[in-house]
This record gives structure tokens, sequence and C-alpha cells, in this order.
């Protein structure tokens, strides 16, 4: 059994080997984190620094806000990239089902437009330091999300760091909540991939997954 210390080292030396180069696209190169033993229920999770629109991932998720009509952060970047039909499949939902908006930790999904997932998963992260319970509603979200992918079929899912812009989630406590809860979640998704924008974002996720 190895100790903590070395368990961290052979997957960093692990990662430098895999390289960083994602595609071919300057701006999605990024640093893989070795799924491996820290795996749970078949679900790899990966980590990946990076811009979330340009994943080929089978879905991504959107860390929307509960109007579902766009914003900034993710929610501008997935919307300008993916294309009109996004905003117009989030219409018809408030139109529809969710004629208040979509609650905080709930989740749906849409069409991709023309990003390259085939499905956006919309969720709405807490504001935090507006609720009592800002890890339940976080863990929610990923839950959620999860809930839709397996009834989407999809296999592969890339999140971003839900809360963690506007909504004033502290990185390192979101990204122990989101690496606790997608171990635990019963799923078909057979790869989580978190994308992280920026190095500080990364090392929360790498720490919380190495040493959560
Ligand atoms: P929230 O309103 O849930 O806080 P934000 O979109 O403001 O959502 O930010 C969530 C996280 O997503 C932040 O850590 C932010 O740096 C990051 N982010 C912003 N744009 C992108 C992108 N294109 N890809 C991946 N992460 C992104």
């Amino acid at each position: 059994m190895l100790g903590l210390a070395e368990r961290r080292h052979d997957v960093t030396a692990a990662k430098n080997q895999i390289g960083i180069h994602v595609t071919e696209h300057e701006e999605v190169e990024g640093r893989w984190h070795l799924p491996s033993a820290y795996d749970a229920h078949m679900t790899r999770i990966r980590l990946l620094e990076g811009d979330i629109t340009r994943q080929d991932t089978d879905a991504v998720v959107n860390a929307a806000n509960p109007s579902l009509f766009g914003g900034g952060g993710v929610d501008g970047a997935i919307h300008r990239a993916g294309g009109p039909t996004i905003l117009d499949a989030c219409r018809e939902i408030r139109r529809t089902s969710h004629p208040d908006g979509l609650p905080t930790g709930d989740a749906v999904a849409t069409t991709a437009g023309g990003l390259r997932a085939r499905w956006v998963i919309h969720t709405v992260g807490p504001v935090y330091g507006t609720v009592p319970n800002p890890a339940e509603l976080l863990a929610r979200c990923h839950v959620s999300s999860l809930r839709v992918a397996d009834e989407l079929g999809a296999r592969s899912v890339a999140f971003p760091a839900i809360s963690t812009g506007v909504y004033g989630y502290p990185i390192d406590e979101a990204a122990r909540v989101a690496i606790r809860t997608v171990r635990d979640a019963r799923t078909n998704v057979e790869e989580v991939r978190f994308v992280l924008f920026g190095a500080d974002a990364f090392a929360a996720f790498d720490d919380a997954l190495t040493n959560g």
C-alpha cells in the first residue's frame, strides 16, 4: 500500500507522461489526471484545464441561471459557441415544463447546437452566501446532471466548476463537493471530465481528487 505522498507522486508522474495535448487546438491543451485508483463505480474522473465549449464529450454541463436565457461565464460561452438553437430550446423549456425557471440544483437538457457535444445539460448552482446549504445544492446539481445524462444515454459528460464564477463559491470547497459527489454517484456515465478554466481551478480539483 503506497503512502499518500507516493501515490500523489505516481499520479503526477503518469500525468506528465500522458502529456497535455488533447486536440489540435491550442486553447484546449490541458493536463489530464489519471483516473485509475481514484475511480469508483466505473466512472472515470478526468481533469482538464481548458475550455468546455471545445469538448467532444456526449454532453457538456452549463452553469446556467434560473431564467435559462443565457448569461456570462460558461453560460455565455456555450451559447456563443453553440449558436441560437440552444436558446430556442431553452425558451421552449420555459414555455412548457419550467414556466417559472429552473430551480437551483435541477437540470434539463437541450441540443448542443454547433458544439462538438450532442447535448447541453443546463443546471443552476447555488449563489454562495445566500443559502444555508450550498454544498447540498451544489451536490444536487451534479447528481441531477448525471441523472439527465443517464436518461439521454450519454456516456461522457464535461462539467465546469459550477458556481465558482459570479455565484462566488470558493473553488477549493466547490472542488471537494464536486469530486465527492461524482465519486459517490450511481450512474452509467463512463467518463466525467471536469474542465477547469485556469491553473488555480485545476489545482483545486487536482487536490480534491488526490486527497479528498
Ligand atoms: P456560476 O454563475 O455558476 O458561478 P460562471 O460561468 O460564472 O458560473 O463560472 C463557473 C466557472 O466556470 C468559473 O470557475 C469560471 O472561471 C469557469 N469558466 C468560465 N468560462 C469557461 C469556459 N469556457 N470553460 C470552462 N470553464 C469556464
